[in-house]
């Protein structure tokens, strides 16, 4: 007998319910942020909760928002021109 067969399956309903809905929510806040959120939804999923903390961290602390002036969409700070509208930034 191994271990994966001693977890009750309510267990793994209730984890991955968990996992859906943090994929998600990281896939919605990655669309808005302008990051791929393909990429972060599906990181989203492999993992929790070390995976939205890294998420959280990397979006908040290592990509600080930086809106642009003109389109207000948030652009990365290393970019010296708006992908969305062109507008020269920073
Ligand atoms: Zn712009």
């Amino acid at each position: 007998m191994n271990e994966f067969s001693e977890i009750p399956i309510y267990l793994w309903v209730v984890i991955i319910c968990i996992l859906l809905t943090q994929g998600c929510w990281i896939f919605w806040d990655a669309s808005k942020r302008g990051e791929n959120k393909w990429l972060w939804g599906l990181f989203g999923l492999l993992n929790a909760p070390s995976n939205l903390i890294i998420y959280l961290i990397v979006t908040r602390v290592i990509l600080k928002p930086n809106p642009c002036k003109v389109c207000s969409k948030n652009i990365r700070k290393s970019y010296k021109y708006c992908p969305y509208c062109g507008e020269k930034v920073g």
